[in-house]
């Protein structure tokens, strides 16, 4: 049953931590990104080649108010691999995909053609304001639990946001140029000012000062029967002192409308199914705490649950895998088109895709899979 609460979550008994598997990097606190992985020899590198790396990419939540819970969409999260024409390097050579994130496969759904652009020929993106200030806030909640409980206020989490957007700036100059033209820093001082609202809204939702987490931007990798690989990055991982798992993502955004919360959730359906295959365990709560409306979408998976998501993304890898290998990409126009960035290369605005740079046979039923997916 989905749930949709205004009211705060307030957990009665502090969750646990519980030690992640391969993450040592020697630090006394350790700034890594935690990984549960079926492959820890290969996964940072391979992570590379979809996500930039395990570490949440700036600039790339792309929290869409008005794209939330648009039909037949998944909210786009932080795994979207961007960067800005100026400062890209130089792209790397197109290799077929290997694995699927949420973010891609949400991709696929919404427009077979922006996957191409973004997983194949890895056209570059603009950072945006949403996206970067999703960035931040994300950054920020993160960085609160290196308090001790007690000292994780409100005030001290809306202090953190001008040392994380230094740091943010530091790892990613190309953010700096969202503020190129404000040379007198009143946009910027309003961007920083929402993001403390958004920071400040999450204390209405759930109180830091109750909860250890397990596990804070953990990557997680798994591979199905079939060889597909599964991969994605968790906000925030819990664990009841009975073992039982909650998978949190925090949205920048507004929650979806009722009717949409299937979509939404797909994401979360996503990293349970992973956490599954990893750990044996079904989580127990998948939840979604909405900071820009103050609403915590909360859904129980069951097994039943996790098996349908797999058997829907082997359908949409194979739907993949077929576009791959013929070159036929279809555009599929909606309203989330006056969120992209590749108009200029879409048929649809007129444009011209760029030569397909792997190599193609004949299209048959590749047309056919790429009729509109949903979610669920
Ligand atoms: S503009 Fe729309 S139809 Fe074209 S690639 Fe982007 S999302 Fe797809």
């Amino acid at each position: 049953m989905v749930c949709v609460r205004r009211r705060p979550f307030r957990s009665g008994t502090p969750l646990l931590p519980l030690r992640h598997t391969g993450h040592a990097c020697g630090l006394g606190r350790c700034q890594c990104p935690a990984v549960w992985s079926v492959d820890m020899e290969t996964s940072t590198e391979d992570v590379a080649e979809e996500t930039g790396g395990p570490a949440r990419p700036a600039a790339t939540v792309l929290d869409q108010p008005e794209a939330a819970g648009a039909p037949g969409t998944v909210e786009p999260d932080a795994s979207a691999s961007v960067t800005t024409a100026t400062t890209a390097p130089p792209a790397p050579a197109a290799i077929p995909p290997a694995s699927l994130s949420p973010s891609r496969a949400g991709d696929f759904m919404q427009c077979p053609l922006l996957y191409r652009f973004r997983v194949i020929d890895r056209l570059p993106e603009k950072p945006s304001e949403a996206a970067t200030r999703g960035t931040l806030v994300h950054a920020v909640l993160e960085r609160l639990f290196d308090a001790p409980a007690a000292e994780r206020t409100a005030p001290r989490a809306k202090a953190l946001v001008p040392g994380q957007w230094d740091r943010l700036r530091e790892s990613r100059p190309e953010v700096g140029e969202l503020f190129a033209d404000d040379p007198e820093g009143e946009r910027l001082a309003q961007w920083l000012a929402e993001a403390e609202r958004l920071v400040e809204r999450w204390f209405t939702l759930e109180d830091p000062s109750r909860l250890e987490p397990a596990e804070r931007e953990l990557f997680v990798e798994a591979e199905l029967d079939s060889g597909l690989r599964l991969r994605g990055i968790i906000d925030r991982v819990d664990v009841a002192p009975t073992g039982e798992v909650r998978i949190v993502d925090y949205k920048t955004g507004k929650a979806p409308r009722p009717q949409y919360a299937e979509g939404a959730l797909f994401q979360m359906k996503f990293y349970a199914l992973v956490v599954w295959r990893l750990k044996k365990v079904v989580p127990r709560r998948l939840q979604l705490v909405y900071l820009g409306s103050g609403d915590v979408l909360t859904y129980d998976p069951v097994l039943a649950d996790l098996e349908r998501v797999e058997r829907k993304l082997l359908a949409l890898w194979e739907a993949i895998r077929l576009a791959t290998e013929t070159g036929d990409w279809r555009p599929r126009p909606t309203k989330l088109c006056g969120w992209c960035d590749h108009q200029a290369h879409c048929p649809e605005f007129g444009g011209t895709p760029p030569p397909y740079p792997l190599p193609v046979r004949a299209a048959d039923s590749g047309a056919a899979a790429q009729g509109r997916m949903g979610p669920d």
